[in-house]
């Protein structure tokens, strides 16, 4: 839905100019998404977007053999490398071109915020055609998680959400999706971030855009990011965390695919009257139907649903939203969920701001009480334009 509070979608005249897509914030994001993929043409094809195949043919066309390509594999899942000058075992007069045709640059850092002493990275990046997209890496104790963009700006049109006011541009590719790995994971690893060299140990799929609107790109994404050197960086998918604010068809492929990463859906109200209301995309698949299909995942999967909350005053944040959310999932059997309030942080000028914090813990207390974890999210870097989307918004 759109209030009155919040920036109208753009008008179809402005577009070219930040390459906003008008419209998406009605949630129609199919229709969107083709309509201005055609205008927009492909990002540059890159070693994490090629089959096999295709590895092999762009290798002859540089006069690499085939048992190359592995080598290259290996440097790049495995060493987080793409300065093919540094492949020192592949002959100098073989190096020329490998960056160009198997690995050009994809993400361009923009600019960067930094916080929670160092420990809190949040970079917002370029893409070929001019979008913008962010990551954010933060590093805890006993691991560090980088939460990565999925789509440019979202269709969803969730009224809240800063990345929901700026709709759909378009998908990302598959490289532009493993790039922002690549780079935290090398960063990690050259002890760029506050605390020494590590380890990524996290990937989520909480940035920009509905990951499962974007399904084959994340899905190849995931298989890369999972899997061990050298087809992919070797980061476990019981590490990788899949959100969607309930895109029913695409949490039920996910659960055939094999793969035990963890669903976290957006639920943000108990109830469809209010979900209509924060969520658009409740009004093609309820509560009810996103409550079961999160629930086989987890029959399939077994792995525990997290269900994301985001606390605003006032809205979904009273004792009876708490209640009604406790007996929903409980109607579904004890602990196959998680949930995980989140402090809204708000957008600028938006009438959708943060509970108070008395009314963040008896939320929880509620929940508590009728038997399901819950736990208030950690929200990390909050002074640097936490939610999603606000730095790229602002950037546009
Ligand atoms: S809350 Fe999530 S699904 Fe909704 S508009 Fe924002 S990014 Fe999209």
């Amino acid at each position: 839905m759109d209030n009155g509070d919040t920036q109208e979608p753009r008008e179809r005249g402005q577009a070219p100019e930040t390459g906003i897509t008008p419209g998406g914030s009605n949630g129609a994001f199919r229709d969107v998404l083709a309509r201005d993929h055609a205008r927009r043409g492909k990002p540059p094809l890159h070693f994490a977007d090629m089959t096999k195949d295709l590895r092999i043919d762009k290798a002859k066309e540089l006069g690499l053999p085939r048992f190359r390509i592995s080598q290259l594999a290996h440097h790049y899942y495995g060493h987080f490398d793409v300065d093919s000058d540094d492949f020192t075992d592949i002959p100098s007069e073989l190096r020329h071109g490998i960056r160009q045709v198997f690995f050009p640059e994809l993400i361009t850092e923009v600019t960067r915020q930094v916080a929670d002493e160092g420990t809190t990275i949040k970079t917002l990046w370029r893409l070929f055609d001019g979008s913008r997209i962010e990551s954010v890496l933060m590093r805890y104790e006993t691991r560090t998680t980088l939460c990565i963009s999925s789509q440019v700006g979202c269709g969803m049109g969730c009224p809240f959400c800063a990345t929901g006011q700026l709709g759909l541009t378009r998908n990302m590719s598959a490289g532009e999706i493993v790039e922002q790995v690549r780079v935290a994971a090398a960063a990690m690893q050259a002890g760029q971030v506050a605390g020494g060299p590590g380890r990524l140990s996290n990937v989520v799929f909480m940035g920009m855009g509905e990951p499962m609107g974007n399904y084959g790109s994340v899905l190849r994404s995931i298989r890369q990011i999972s899997a061990l050197p050298p087809d992919g960086f070797g980061i476990s998918a019981r590490n990788i965390t899949v959100s969607t604010v309930g895109v029913v068809p695409g949490i039920r492929k996910l659960a055939t695919e094999g793969i035990p990463v963890r669903l976290a859906v957006s639920l943000h109200a108990p109830s469809d009257e209010l979900r209509d209301e924060l969520v658009p995309m409740n009004r093609r698949f309820n509560t009810t139907q996103v409550l079961d299909a999160a629930h086989d995942y987890y029959r399939a999967s077994k792995r525990r649903v997290s269900i994301e909350y985001a606390l605003m005053r006032g809205i979904n944040d009273q004792a009876e939203h708490a209640a009604l959310l406790a007996r929903r999932l409980n109607h579904y059997g004890d602990n196959w969920a998680h949930v995980n309030p989140i402090p809204l942080n708000p957008i600028e000028g938006s009438r959708w701001t943060a509970s108070d914090p008395r009314d963040e813990q008896r939320f929880l207390d509620i929940l508590h009480q009728a038997g399901i974890t819950a736990t208030l999210r950690d929200t990390r870097g909050q002074d640097i334009d936490g939610a999603c989307g606000q730095l790229a918004a602002k950037q546009q």
